[in-house]
């Protein structure tokens, strides 16, 4: 079983046994104890061993391996042989492969002290070799790992590198997958965050855990909790499938959290991870393209972002797939569909997501929409799928926008594909417009610019008052300037949460077959929002 390792530089006994002791609190199963700065007392370091809460590696990194060790290589080596042959052993002692293979007397004092097939004495330590490239993918990095399992005393291969893209996570997999020895296959940074989560499912040895944030001894380190909370660690195995937001930048989006909270709830075995892809359509297409094609990733499905959304549609067009009518209307999807067959689908649910919100708090179905009246505000992402949803269920829509011709534009393009009187007008005509639902589309009051609304100097459009609903697409803050002036006019507010979580519920039914927890979505959503004020 693929064990929680949780890394430590130690400075002290005391400070050290006191993060073992946490990090055992927390659900580790393993620490590793980086002692590059404090290796000069080795009956310290046995002692450390000796008083460990978990079972424990040993890792001296020399500061050209980039670790902080920078004394005698001597001196290195008496420790090793000092703490291995001490009453209590550690369960490993890491040791780079390039100073194993390059030193005669380290690799004599090494294999003395760990278990081997040529080792007559009974020992309990098991030696790691490892490899790190903070920088890139190592050139020689299959020559690494053969020579790694091609030594008698190695008992784990360990290598990580800097992920550049998503495909680095791939070839960690296949490198875990090819089973030479027990591995541990690493990426570091934000693009190699899935290969620390699904360690697991490609049955690693072992992935490395901070025990705080900041904490971590490697960039891109999921912290303790994090994996295990909002990564479903407890839950994940060979047949976990995996879903995530991809989009440039992913790290600050609220998805991993509701729809892991979601998988939860429904007791699915799915887990939804940020997937960080550069903005081309060529990094979209060969990075998708090669998730899809690692048939034991299980990848079964993303909710796409900003910039990739019109590369969805234009990949799984050329792939053969379904698209959602709607979803060509709009010119763009946020939603991956695979199957197990391996089929695609691309749909948008940011128009479910609004139609949604404003039929529940109506308490009416789509075909309530006909005929009624509805502004919008602004003609970009948000304004077209939200446009062409309230004209395609026979609404008549209106847009508000700074730029006429960008109204006008999409205005004509959905009239035309949905067979619908769509119009267009300037923004400053929003205190004029007589509609029975207002929906703001644009960042106008928006975190951090709080104070303002698209309503410019607050004269409210006539027809703001009880019955007329004021849907703000905006959710950070919750309530904005202008649900506020709404809410005090006697409107029916909605927030743009209830988008949010409703473009989110009708994915997860999509990759589910499964009703989506909606309430538990909301509480997540809440909480992550509340986090960040
Ligand atoms: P976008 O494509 O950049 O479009 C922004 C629109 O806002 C444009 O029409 C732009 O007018 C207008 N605008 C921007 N700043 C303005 C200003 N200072 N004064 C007047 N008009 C201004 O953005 P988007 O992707 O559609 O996103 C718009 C909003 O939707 C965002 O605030 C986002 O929070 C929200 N959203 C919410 C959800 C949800 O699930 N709740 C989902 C998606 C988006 P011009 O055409 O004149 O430039």
């Amino acid at each position: 079983m693929t064990k929680l390792c949780v890394p430590m530089m130690v400075d002290s006994l005391d400070q050290a046994l006191a993060a073992a002791a946490r990090a055992a609190e927390l659900g580790a199963d393993l620490v590793e104890y980086r002692i590059d700065q404090f290796a000069d007392d080795a009956e310290q370091v046995a002692s450390l061993v000796a008083q460990s809460p978990l079972p424990c590696i040993v890792t001296c990194r020399p500061a050209w391996e980039g670790g902080h060790y920078d004394g005698d290589e001597q001196q290195r080596i008496s420790m090793i042989e000092h703490v291995g042959m001490a009453s209590h052993a550690p369960a490993y002692f890491d040791v780079e492969l390039a100073a194993y293979s390059s030193s005669k007397n380290l690799r004599q004092k090494v294999n003395l002290v760990v278990d081997h097939e040529k080792q007559v004495r009974s020992v309990q330590a098991g030696l790691i070799l490892s490899s790190h490239d903070f920088t890139q993918r190592p050139a020689d990095l299959s020559k690494k790992v053969r020579a790694m399992a091609e030594e008698a005393a190695c008992r784990v291969i360990k290598v990580a590198w800097r992920a550049r893209s998503l495909r680095d996570n791939l070839e960690a997999f296949e490198i875990i997958e090819s089973r030479y020895k027990p591995t541990i296959a690493l990426c570091m940074g934000e693009e190699g965050l899935m290969s620390r989560v699904l360690a697991k499912k490609f049955g690693a040895v072992l992935t490395f855990v901070a025990l705080e944030d900041g904490a971590g001894t490697a960039p891109g380190q999921p912290t303790v909790d994090e994996i295990k909370k909002l990564y479903r660690w407890d839950s994940i195995n060979a047949a976990t499938r995996v879903y995530g937001v991809i989009g440039h930048p992913v790290s600050h989006s609220m998805s991993p959290a509701i729809h892991n909270a979601g998988f939860d709830a429904a007791d699915f075995n799915g887990v939804y991870l940020p997937l960080p892809i550069a903005p081309s359509y060529e990094a979209f297409k060969a990075t998708v393209g090669s998730m899809l094609e690692h048939k034991s990733l299980h990848f079964r499905g993303a909710s796409v972002t900003i910039p990739h959304k019109e590369n969805l549609l234009r990949f799984v067009k050329e792939m053969g797939g379904t698209i959602d009518p709607l979803a060509e209307t709009i010119g763009a999807a946020n939603t991956l569909v695979v199957d197990d067959d391996g089929s695609l689908a691309a749909l948008n649910t940011d128009y479910d997501g609004a139609l949604d919100a404003v039929c529940d708090s109506l308490d009416i179905t789509r075909e309530g929409f006909k005929g009624m009246q509805v502004a919008v505000i602004g003609a970009g992402g948000a304004a077209r799928a939200i446009v062409a949803g309230f004209a395609h269920y026979g609404a008549n829509v209106t847009i508000y926008n700074r730029t006429q011709s960008k109204a006008k534009d999409l205005a004509d393009d959905v009239a035309n594909r949905e067979n619908m009187p769509v119009s267009a007008a300037p923004l400053d005509d929003l205190a004029n417009a007589d509609a029975a639902v207002f929906i703001n589309c644009t960042p106008i009051g928006m975190h951090p610019k709080v104070d303002a609304s698209p309503l410019g100097d607050g004269k409210l459009p006539s027809s703001f008052g009880p019955g007329t609903v004021v849907f703000d697409t905006i959710y950070n803050p919750i309530e904005t300037l202008l649900l506020r002036q709404a809410r005090e006019a006697g409107c029916l507010t909605i927030a743009g949460t209830a988008m949010f979580t409703r473009q989110g519920a009708a994915q997860f039914v999509r990759w589910t077959g499964k009703a989506a927890p909606l309430d538990v979505f909301e509480r997540v959503l809440l909480e992550k929002l509340s986090a960040k004020r």
